[in-house]
């Protein structure tokens, strides 16, 4: 329940918001366009569509455009995550490539420092120590003519001959750079080694060239190393580098990017001539990404078609009644339905009125006693009218050439009674109803619509020149005098609804009852009581002499079909 009220609340707020926001850009659109195109979309939109319309599209935009912005936040957030955790790998192989330069280079200064002649049984044996002081390390040992001589596994004889070298020059002297396999011990295997000699006393350092990058990634797409800074060339890797990288790093310590399909770390170091980089391919964020976006698009699509829902509905219910009579009208939600007038002494069924029936197309059924007068002030009387003679004289053809006593009563209103077209518009209706002749129609008119006499008496007596009848509806209700009404020369008074339920009480409404009856027979008027819902009140109607009754008591309104059935059973 509190949901429910909640929602409606939610409901017209938001319609509220959205139209006192879209009323004023509807307007501004409006104004950048062309005339003509402006009249046509007047034309086919009312004003309150057109907000509603403006309602969905600003809505629908706004929501695109909030989609937008949350894609590019998931987006930047989600390539927020993968940098981070690059940025890991590559500061941790550059740490670890430091921490084992810093090793190299202290281990060839410290055999420097000692000044024992290479090779030396002093000096193997400070390499022995020394390896075993820098973990990073894998030996230490002794190079002269491109041979080791010595490590920190002893002598070796005329030595081991080594591959030429590459050189490096760096602030401590010039290194030369070789990538060799020893098999030196059972720790320094046939896999290749990286030997870094100082040129100028051989002196050398022996690492594994996978050590440093030997980070635990869990992602075997990862591609990690280290490279030159001053030549761009790679010291150790695993997986490929891509020459073109470098150059966004520039004289920076860090650079993070996204180029040909790889998202790419790089950190610098601070101390030695070369960075790390850390890479992997971009589709497993650009499926993210993805993800992201149909979850997004999904929800905004939701978003939008609860928007459209909610905007149709508040425009359809915010429609003014006039708008929704026209709609109405142009969709045909009209229909009529049919009661019988029972004449009281016989009980058999001479006429029928026809009433008036509205089901909008959302369902809801309109009482005519809500939309006729919304009709009258809003002029759409006629067109009401209008379509009533439609209906009936689709209902009605052919009907009279079975039942040509019957008549049918037509319900007019006051300001098409004073109009000068009356009589040529019931002309018209009559000669459109199949095998109808004038004297199967009455016409109701209220006592409203006979205020002005002089103008009311002319029609009356053309529309019962026709040979129809006339009525006066809601008779007692109104401002007219019995005796002024017989001026006017009319057939039927019909007693209104609220003196016939008076009947049965004691009420001064119930001595007005008898009043009029008297009255109407002294005039010679025929009548007919509206609203009979009792056989109580039938039967004191007829005992007063009043010809005719309607009623729930007798029948509700029926539609044609329906009248027509009961017509051929009676008539059995
Ligand atoms: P009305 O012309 O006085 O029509 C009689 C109304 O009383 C009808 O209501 C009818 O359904 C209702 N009625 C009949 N017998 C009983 C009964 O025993 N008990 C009760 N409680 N009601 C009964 P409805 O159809 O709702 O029409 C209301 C008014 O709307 C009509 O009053 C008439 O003024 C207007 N109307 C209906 N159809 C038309 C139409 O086609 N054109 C015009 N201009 N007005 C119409
Ligand atoms: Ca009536
Ligand atoms: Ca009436």
């Amino acid at each position: 329940m509190l949901a429910a009220v909640a929602r409606v609340r939610l409901t017209q707020l938001l319609g509220h918001v959205m139209s006192s926001l879209s009323a004023p850009v509807a307007r501004r659109a409006l104004s950048y366009l062309p005339r003509p195109f402006v009249r046509v979309i007047r034309g086919v939109l009312d004003s309150r569509r057109m907000t509603a319309v403006t309602t969905a599209v600003v809505g629908t935009l706004a929501i695109a455009l909030l989609a937008g912005i949350a894609f590019g936040f998931a987006r930047a957030q989600i390539m927020r995550e993968e940098f981070a955790k690059l940025n890991v790998v590559a500061a941790e192989v550059l740490e670890r490539s430091e921490r084992s330069s810093a090793q190299v280079r202290a281990a060839i200064a410290e055999l420097q420092a000692h000044d024992t002649a290479p090779c030396s049984p002093k000096s193997v044996a400070l390499m022995a120590e020394l390896n075993l002081k820098y973990g990073q390390l894998q030996g230490v040992g002794y190079v002269a003519n491109n041979r080791l001589m010595c490590s920190s596994y002893g002598r070796h004889g005329d030595g081991v001959l080594l591959p030429a070298p590459t050189s490096q020059h760096t602030a401590r002297g010039p290194l030369q750079l070789r990538k060799a396999s020893l098999s030196l011990a059972s720790s320094v295997g046939p896999q290749p080694v990286i030997m870094v000699t100082s040129a100028a006393n051989g002196y050398t350092a022996i690492v594994s060239p996978t050590l440093a990058i030997d980070v635990d990634t869990k992602d075997p797409d990862v591609a990690l190393g280290t490279v030159l800074y001053s030549s761009n060339e790679v010291r150790m890797s695993r997986g490929k580098f891509n020459p073109d990288w470098r150059g966004r790093l520039g004289d920076g310590q860090h650079a993070e990017f996204v180029k040909d399909d790889r998202i790419v770390s790089l950190w610098r170091s601070p101390r030695y001539d070369y960075f790390a980089f850390a890479s992997i391919p971009a589709d497993a964020a650009n499926a993210r990404i993805h993800q992201a976006g149909v979850l997004l698009m999904s929800c905004a699509a939701c978003a939008m078609v609860v928007l459209l829902f909610l905007t149709g509905r508040s425009a359809r219910k915010a429609l003014p009644l006039s708008d929704a009579i026209r709609e109405g009208l142009r969709r045909r939600e009209f229909y009529l339905v049919y009661q019988p007038v029972v004449e009281l002494n016989t009980g058999r069924w001479v006429g029928a009125e026809a009433l008036l029936r509205w089901r909008r197309s959302t369902g809801e059924h309109v009482r005519p006693d809500i939309f006729i007068p919304v009709a009258e002030d809003c002029h759409l009387i006629e067109e009401i009218t209008d379509q009533v003679f439609e209906l009936a004289a689709a209902d009605l053809a052919g009907f009279f050439e079975k039942y040509p006593d019957f008549h049918v009563a037509i319900n007019l209103s006051a300001s098409e009674m004073q109009s000068p077209d009356v009589v040529p518009r019931l002309k018209n209706f009559i000669a459109r109803v199949t095998g109808a002749r004038a004297r199967n129609f009455a016409f109701e008119a209220t006592e409203r619509s006979l205020i002005k006499p002089d103008q009311a008496r002319p029609i009356l007596a053309e529309i019962r020149g026709m040979g129809s009848t006339v009525a006066i509806d809601d008779f007692g209700t109104g401002y007219s005098s019995l005796s002024y009404l017989q001026t006017l020369g009319t057939d039927y008074l019909k007693i209104d609804k609220s003196f016939v339920d008076a009947i049965d009480t004691a009420s001064v409404k119930n001595h007005v009852v008898a009043h009029i009856i008297g009255l109407a027979k002294d005039l010679r008027l025929q009548l007919i009581a509206e609203g009979v819902e009792t056989a109580e009140q039938a039967r004191y109607l007829s005992d007063r002499g009043v010809e005719y009754a309607q009623g729930w008591h007798f029948a509700r309104a029926m539609a044609i079909d329906e009248l027509a059935d009961s017509l051929n059973r009676q008539a059995a």
